[in-house]
């Protein structure tokens, strides 16, 4: 493996000009009410919830649905209110998963509260309260794998250093910089509760320099807080700007590039004394705690090769067909719809014209992107090491992609398949085009496989 660079993460790469943002970047939010919404039981990967409801009942908006059934899930709550048409198996990005689906009926009241305009005095409400609202607010992450938050930060580990995730570094994607600009005071009285609650001295509202109004909004807000006296001293908030190289918003890149702490291979954050959560988390922090509403709605980015891009704010489950065609639909035939970023995000359809269902938004979508389909067909390696040196992970993703294709999984394991972090940098830069990310991540899942399956003969 590559030594860290001195300053920021090694390797990384520049995939965009800024294009792709401006897209949508000075658009601001809209709101979206479905007619009817299509909860899935399993709202990120292994995070399956029991569903309590059945077709026929009525349920409000915020009203607990489901119950987590596994490690990664986080309660589950109704989006909408209105009654419960269904509760049936539907086809979500090629797996069919237990939903519940409600036509809504009487919408959630969008009046401002206190909170969402001004430092909420926080002084009254204890550690374990903000610990108990995380967990029954059924908060995740909302920009990644969807980790349950609570996970994090009921943590035994000591907690120094709390690093709020706005870098929002995927090309496309500006549902985080909206979010950023259009609710500060959320994001800000979000991120003290979340101070308080993970213990940790500071907290870091972190972004790239390709976002100076969010840096300059979130600035004054804290300045605000701090001149009115409700945001007291030993409320260590600051603001951190980076530059801007993919994948700046990777958990263990961020954690390098503003502390200079490298997490141990097949370690956690907390085990250097960090929490890492999403910007969008800390708004559903603030209005679960202060606003008593769970996560039951999110801002998602559709972008692209559509005719109106722009970010809306819409209830969990709202269908993935129905806001591309609310922007005006496709606008170029071949081409490959994705689920999230270009680097990151899985494809769930090709020459998508419209008509079929594409997938059901969960707390952790945060984007809609339709591209043109490249067409490119793989040619063989030149071993130009060019995947090597932009891996942020210091692999070596040419040798990795060998001895999978090879299935010599052991190599995989010598070669640290498992410290892949999926970013995809070594398939964007590969002059060959060889679906690199698509295979180190797939030896990373084997050799984790390998690894656990390992741990429990020993136990
Ligand atoms: S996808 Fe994995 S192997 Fe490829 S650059 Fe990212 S971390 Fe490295
Ligand atoms: S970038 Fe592509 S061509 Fe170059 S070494 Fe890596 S896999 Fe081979």
């Amino acid at each position: 493996m590559r030594k860290k660079e001195k300053n920021g993460f090694p390797g990384g790469v520049h995939p965009t000009d800024g294009y792709d943002k401006s897209l949508t970047m000075d658009i601001p939010v809209k709101e979206f009410w479905p007619d009817q919404v299509t909860v899935l039981s399993e709202q990120s990967f292994g995070g399956k919830c029991g569903l309590r409801v059945k077709p026929g009942d009525q349920v409000k908006a915020g009203e607990l649905i489901g119950v987590p059934e596994a490690f990664m899930a986080a309660p589950l709550h109704a989006s909408v209110s209105g009654e419960v048409l269904d509760v049936k198996e539907v086809s979500n990005q090629g797996r069919d998963i237990l939903a519940c689906i409600i036509k809504t009926g009487e919408k959630v009241s969008s009046e401002e509260k206190s909170y969402e305009r001004e430092a909420a005095d926080i002084s009254g409400i204890s550690r374990d309260e903000i610990l108990a609202g995380i967990r029954d607010g059924g908060l995740t992450g909302m920009g990644g794998a969807g980790f349950p938050t609570h996970k994090k930060y009921e943590t035994d580990k000591e907690i120094d250093a709390l690093l709020i995730n706005g870098a929002e570094c995927e090309p496309f994607l500006t549902c985080d910089y909206r979010l950023m600009l259009e609710h500060r005071w959320s994001v800000v009285n979000g991120v003290r509760l979340m101070l308080k609650g993970s213990g940790a001295k500071t907290a870091y509202i972190c972004m790239e320099d390709n976002k100076p109004e969010a840096a300059k909004a979130l600035s004054e807000a804290l300045e605000a807080g701090k001149k009115s006296g409700v945001i007291g001293t030993e409320e260590d908030v600051q603001i951190k700007v980076l530059p801007t190289k993919y994948p700046q918003g990777g958990e263990r890149q961020l954690i390098e590039s503003v502390l200079g702490r490298e997490v141990p291979m097949g370690g956690l954050p907390a085990d250097v004394g960090v929490i890492v959560s999403n910007v969008g988390t800390s708004k559903a922090v603030a209005d679960m705690i202060l606003g008593r509403q769970p996560l039951t709605r999110r801002i998602v980015t559709v972008t692209g090769w559509v005719k109106n891009p722009g970010n809306y704010l819409v209830p969990i489950g709202t269908s993935a067909k129905e806001l591309v065609q609310l922007c005006g639909g496709v606008t170029v035939k071949n081409n490959r719809v994705i689920a999230g970023g270009p680097m990151t995000g899985p494809c769930v359809a090709s020459d998508w014209e419209g008509e079929s269902e594409l997938f059901y938004i969960t707390k952790n979508t945060s984007g809609i992107l339709v591209l043109p389909d490249s067409q490119w067909e793989e040619q063989p390696c030149i071993r130009c090491e060019g995947c090597a040196k932009v891996c942020p992970a210091g692999l070596i993703p040419y040798q990795i992609e060998f001895a999978y294709m090879e299935e010599d999984y052991d190599l995989c394991e010598s070669l640290y398949a498992s410290e892949c972090i999926a970013c995809g940098c070594c398939s964007y830069t590969c002059p060959a085009k060889r679906e690199l990310s698509v295979r180190t991540r797939m030896a990373r899942d084997v050799v984790k496989q390998r690894m656990r399956e390992r741990a429990v003969k020993k136990s």
